[in-house]
């Protein structure tokens, strides 16, 4: 299946909307073997790639610029077992998780990216889509460089590789690689002795730090640190380089500036809730977006309910803002991988009851108030209304935690072209009339700062229209 059926058949399942990649890194100063840890957080970050999965492992008192790796398509579940990890082994290393929103999906494409060069090795992690990845292929390739990949990620490593040879160390070279970057970019990367984790001025996607004992960390999200025990210690600031080596950490903070665009959409969507992005709690930040709409679109119903993950903690906020009583409305089947059998037209009603189905007893006979992270294309929206229906609620009132989208994304999502958002393209009573529910309510962009505790310093291009950065001129 190629990458565009792959995304056609995870629309049709959970018309969701996916995040690029998750990525993971671990530096032991004591030596100690940091594979079954990364391979943790990898399961922790699990809900931000579903396509691929990778580890690279190496010691930075052994033999330089040997690095055991192991990538392959599928969850972190299918592709890792005792044999492979056990050849790893190493008191360094990267993880990363994938889902292709720029680049097939297949397994060259596959991160962590292993290029040897002249000052030794890199290992690449990335979270993003650089918005001048063309130009810079280009530029590159007429001057030598051959791609094996067609990702961002291998155009970062030949950026940073170039700028080492006439650099003292790895961190000045990827300090004058991020000055040619343009874009999203949270990047964890290995060098025989360093680990670095940088993100992009902007900050569009998240990137923290941890420890436990003394091994240091690198994650997307909080929840990996939680896997392995260790520590919160902070976010990597927009702009930031941070190393880690055997004496501690460093930080280059010359590329900070004031202007960071943090995606909102991981606090209404992306990021699991017990994560803690930027300092604020995404559960937190899902039940106020509840709160949020219950006083924006109230309405008299027996039974408020989410659609899971994401509906069920904004429903909740519904509910203790609206006084409507809370219901588990639907049960969720996580276990759909990629080697899922396309149904056919025939059965594709059922396919999404596979990955979906309501509870009647707690619809039935009852006005229901159903909540929803947000609406693509609309299909999955009228089929989940139609089962609720079905099930024998009798209005269905549905209530969307976030603005409509009226804008593509070029900063490592998959919010696809105007062409194909169901809200670009029609009023809100039409939507509200194609899903077949009995009232239509958004969340107010002029609220969305609500959602992050009134800090002004993040992305909601995909409902503004108001980018950050220039878009790609070729998408
Ligand atoms: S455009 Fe939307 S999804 Fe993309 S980074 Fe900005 S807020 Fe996030």
């Amino acid at each position: 299946m190629n990458n565009a059926e792959n995304n056609i058949l995870s629309d049709y399942i959970d018309g969701k909307l996916h995040e690029e990649c998750g990525v993971f890194g671990a530096y032991s100063i004591e030596n100690e073997d940091v594979t079954a840890s990364i391979y943790y957080g990898l399961y922790a970050l699990q809900h931000r790639g579903q396509e691929s999965c990778g580890i690279a492992v190496s010691d930075t008192n052994g033999p330089k610029g040997r690095v055991n790796s192991c990538k392959g398509m599928g969850l972190v579940n299918d592709v890792f077992d005792e044999n492979n990890l056990e050849k790893l082994g190493g008191n360094i290393g990267v993880g990363h998780v994938r889902y292709s929103t720029a680049g097939a999906s297949c397994i060259e494409n596959t991160q962590p990216l292993v290029i040897n060069y002249v000052k030794g090795t890199l290992a690449v992690t990335h979270n993003g889509n650089l918005t001048n990845v063309a130009e810079l292929r280009d530029e590159l390739s007429r001057t030598g460089a051959i791609f094996q990949t067609t990702v961002d990620s291998e155009v970062i490593a030949y950026v940073i590789a170039r700028e080492r040879i006439n650099t003292r160390n790895v961190e000045e070279a990827a300090k004058n690689a991020m000055m040619k970057l343009k874009g999203a970019y949270s990047i964890v990367m290995m060098s025989p002795k360093k680990l670095i984790g940088c993100r992009d001025p902007f900050g569009f996607r998240p990137l923290c730090i941890g420890k436990r004992e003394n091994t240091y960390f690198f994650a997307s999200e909080t929840c990996a640190l939680d896997s392995v025990d260790a520590e919160f210690i902070r976010d990597v600031i927009p702009g930031e380089i941070v190393t880690i080596d055997k004496n501690g950490i460093c930080s280059d903070t010359s590329l900070c500036t004031e202007k960071a665009a943090k995606c909102i959409f991981e606090y209404i969507y992306f990021a699991r809730p017990d994560s803690y992005v930027d300092g604020v709690s995404v559960y937190s930040s899902r039940i106020m977006a509840g709160r949020i709409l219950a006083q924006q679109h109230p309405v008299e119903a027996d039974v408020v309910i989410g659609v899971p993950d994401s509906g069920s903690a904004a429903a909740m906020g519904f509910a203790l803002e609206s006084g409507i009583q809370y219901g588990t409305g639907f049960i969720k089947n996580s276990y759909i991988g990629r080697t899922f059998i396309k149904p056919k037209q025939s059965v594709r009603e059922s396919a999404v009851k596979i990955k979906l189905n309501v509870i009647k007893e707690v619809v039935k006979g009852k006005r229901v108030v159903m909540i929803d992270d947000s609406i693509v294309r609309g299909t999955t929206s009228e089929r989940i209304v139609r089962m609720l229906k079905n099930a024998g609620a009798t209005e269905v009132h549905v209530r969307i935690s976030s603005p409509p989208f009226l804008h593509p994304c070029y900063f490592g999502t998959d919010v696809p072209s105007c062409d194909q958002l169901i809200a670009a393209n029609n009023t809100i009573d039409e939507i509200c009339q194609m899903l077949g529910a009995d009232s239509l309510g958004y969340l107010d962009g002029e609220r969305l700062s609500e959602l992050v505790e009134g800090d002004c310093g993040y992305c909601e291009a995909c409902f503004s229209g108001k980018y950050a950065v220039e878009p790609p001129k070729e998408n």
